[in-house]
């Protein structure tokens, strides 16, 4: 895609710090590095979100993400990590180009866990949400 800035970063049209390349996915530090080390892994071709990756490029893909989580671990010794992606605008998501990022966490850092991203808890039975669920898994 012409104007997005992954897909310039993935064909080396624009600068990045790459921390690992494959066929399918490039890695490279987070610009605006939330914790030492923070690194986001992207498909090289573009798509939005995981929805719209193709069944065999996500193996691949996910390959990269556990490579790139196994080479900061043993660079910087973290004590844990956060690791997802931001799906969507209300998810989030500021680059339309599907991205997982990689965060490395030490004990005392200050930073909190999944649960802390919202609390907007079901007004629904749990249930009727279930239901909904199953009618289309
Ligand atoms: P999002 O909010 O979309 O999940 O995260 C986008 C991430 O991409 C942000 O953490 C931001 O710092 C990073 N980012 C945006 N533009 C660039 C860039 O040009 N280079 C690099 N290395 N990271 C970028
Ligand atoms: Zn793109």
């Amino acid at each position: 895609m012409s104007d997005c800035i992954f897909c310039k970063i993935s064909q080396h049209e624009i600068p990045a710090k790459v921390v690992q390349e494959s066929e399918e996915a490039i890695s490279f530090l987070d610009i605006h590095p939330l914790a030492p080390g923070h690194t986001v892994v992207i498909p090289k071709s573009h798509v939005s979100t995981v929805t719209a990756l193709s069944g065999e490029a996500v193996g691949p893909f996910f390959l990269d993400v556990k490579r790139v989580t196994y080479i900061i671990d043993a660079a910087l010794k973290p004590d844990g990590f956060n690791i997802g992606w931001n799906h969507g605008e209300a998810g989030g998501q500021a680059v339309g180009h599907l991205h997982v990022h990689i965060i490395p966490r030490w004990k005392g850092d200050g930073g909190g866990s999944m649960h802390s991203i919202v609390h907007n808890p079901p007004k629904e039975d749990l249930d009727m949400i279930y239901e909904k669920l199953k009618a289309i898994a």
